[in-house]
């Protein structure tokens, strides 16, 4: 009886994975425009899965964005980085939609967000209003489209979340894109699993040889191959109207018939985003740059949005038995690829086994580890790294190699510096460094307690320790010293640190302050004159715009304005 009803019950949440019941025609389109994407939803990004859609809006800014259904605005997130200029919207079924980028928010929504940043003194903000105080009906604007944040073009990023806010694929919704377009193949590689396993007589990932055939799909070379072995696709989708690269929709993929795995892009959590780089071939993505989804699920990988999968997605192809290996690439529209691949198992004993570097420093992705030398320490907590793992580390003079960056972390590690042979005016201008590019030192957030700096990260590389010892420069770019301004309808300047980056910035005119939106992509402040703060004739500006270790810089200058 028992077994009876978890089999009962496992059919019913596979089915309700499967289907999410979800309303087909509550959200309607956000924008006025055809909606044609630059990014589709769960698309493989760095370190995350894409959470919405990135709708494109016609190569500019300023395009009215309405709420998709009625509901009212919970939360209005104002950042640097990210989403920019973000709105969400409470709806009374439970779901919220997001937009994101945002270049400016509805005349009602900015006095109420105004308000607050001026009471705060402060451009980031998040707000969280009641749902009595900025209701929304459906259709109506909330919005100006833009480009703020994380943003690498004029775009609206639009997401719906389901009552636990995890992202879930609006198309599921019934937002329907033009795509008549199958996903295009670009690679595929099978990956040896165990020590013993081979696939043409190496125990190295190999990359497979398609045939394009003349109804559209491929077939593989035959592969020959011995033990535990995995495939993996390099994939993309392009939707009509434009040339983007997108996310494709599901890959299945089927074993002398039977469906061995299946990954659909419907729902996953924030939580668990960053093990996509348990999904990926991250070594081969750090050093080539392209993506290759494993179609197999190896130990410690927890992502949810596996259906369907028999022994982790792994084949075991035995000696001299054939097996007939099929994946199918989808796009929602259910365009599709398909990719055959005919197996020969073959056992050979000539290979020599898979060569591992090996160091000194062994590490368990399930206890921590620590070392040090030369006043410099390491200290990566367990389930940080994803498998076990001979670390390269080297302790220098001044700079520690703290392993290389072609291995993914989940969660930060702390690199910690020896600094009492400094003196307290060099301390102060220190911090540490990663090295990038040309040996530049990039700033890490460092945390300074007097004899000991330390830095959390989640990226392997060289650290050291780095001066800054020069202030941010400041210069206008819309105005100059003793100006009249009266046409203005802006005050702009540009700022920069040559080292460790801007940290704060703050400007007051008359000794009031105004408040100065931040566009670190192209490092600019503006203060908008239409917030009305700005009321004297004759105005002093002073700006103070400070670094990471604290130089900082002023400027100040005097301008003219006139009521109109
Ligand atoms: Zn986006």
């Amino acid at each position: 009886m028992k077994s009876i009803l978890a089999v009962f019950l496992l059919l019913i949440s596979t089915v309700a994975l499967a289907q999410p019941n979800v309303p087909k025609d509550y959200f309607q389109n956000p924008l006025d425009v055809p909606l044609v994407l630059s990014g589709t939803f769960g698309e493989l990004r760095s370190n995350h899965f894409h959470s919405g859609l990135d709708i494109k809006t016609q190569q500019k800014e300023g395009l009215d964005v309405v709420a998709s259904a009625k509901g009212y605005i919970s939360r209005i997130n104002i950042q640097h980085y990210g989403y920019g200029k973000a709105l969400y919207v409470q709806h009374p079924n439970g779901y919220t939609t997001v937009y994101a980028h945002l270049k400016e928010f509805s005349p009602e929504i900015d006095a109420y967000v105004k308000k607050r940043q001026y009471a705060n003194e402060t451009y980031e903000i998040e707000l969280f209003p009641e749902a009595n105080e900025l209701r929304v009906e459906a259709d109506e604007l909330i919005a100006f489209s833009g480009n703020t944040g994380g943003s690498g073009g004029p775009h609206l990023h639009f997401e719906i979340r389901d009552g636990s806010q995890r992202p879930m694929n609006p198309k599921l919704f019934g937002i329907e894109i033009n795509d008549n377009r199958a996903p295009i193949i670009d690679g595929l590689y099978a990956y040896p699993l165990d020590a013993d396993a081979h696939v043409n007589n190496s125990r190295e990932r190999q990359k497979i040889n398609l045939i394009p055939l003349e109804d559209g799909s491929y077939i593989a070379n035959e592969i020959d191959a011995c033990g535990n072995i995995g495939f993996g696709v390099s994939s993309v989708d392009q939707q009509d109207g434009a040339p983007n690269r997108n996310g494709v929709y599901q890959i299945e993929a089927e074993l002398n018939g039977d469906r061995v795995f299946t990954l659909p892009f419907k729902r996953f959590s924030f939580a668990e985003s960053r093990h996509l780089n348990q999904l990926i071939d991250y070594e081969y993505y750090s050093k080539n740059k392209k993506r290759i989804q494993k179609l197999f699920v190896e130990n410690g990988n927890p992502l949810s949005l596996y259906e369907d999968v028999v022994n982790k997605g792994e084949l075991y192809i035995q000696d001299s038995l054939n097996y007939n290996y099929t994946i199918k690439v989808s796009d929602f529209s259910g365009n599709e690829r398909i990719i055959r691949v005919p197996i020969q198992g073959m056992q050979r004993n000539d290979i020599p086994p898979k060569k591992e570097e090996k160091t000194d420093y062994f590490a368990q992705s399930n206890q921590p580890f620590a070392a040090e030398a030369n006043g410099m320490d390491i200290y990566i907590p367990k389930g940080s790294l994803y498998k076990d793992t001979y670390l390269d580390i080297k302790f220098g003079e001044d700079k520690v190699k703290v392993h290389n960056d072609h291995t993914p972390l989940h969660t930060n590690i702390t690199i910690g510096f020896d600094v009492s042979e400094y003196s307290a005016e060099e301390k102060e201008k220190l911090f540490i460094a990663r090295l990038g590019y040309n040996d530049r030192p990039n700033y890490s957030s460092t945390y300074k307690k007097a004899n000991r700096f330390t830095t959390r990260t989640r990226t392997f590389g060289e650290y050291t320790l780095a001066s800054d010892v020069t202030p941010p420069k400041i210069w206008p770019t819309n105005f100059n010293d003793g100006q009249w301004i009266s046409n203005n309808s802006t005050l702009q300047v540009k700022i920069s640190d040559d080292l460790s980056g801007i940290k704060s910035y703050r400007a007051t005119v008359n000794g009031e302050f105004i408040l100065m939106e931040y566009e670190y992509k192209d490092n600019t402040l503006t203060h908008d004159f239409s917030d009305g703060v700005v009321t004297e004739t004759e105005n002093k500006l002073k700006i103070i715009v400070t670094d990471n270790v604290g130089n900082s810089n002023t400027y100040e200058a005097t301008f003219f304005r006139k009521d109109s």
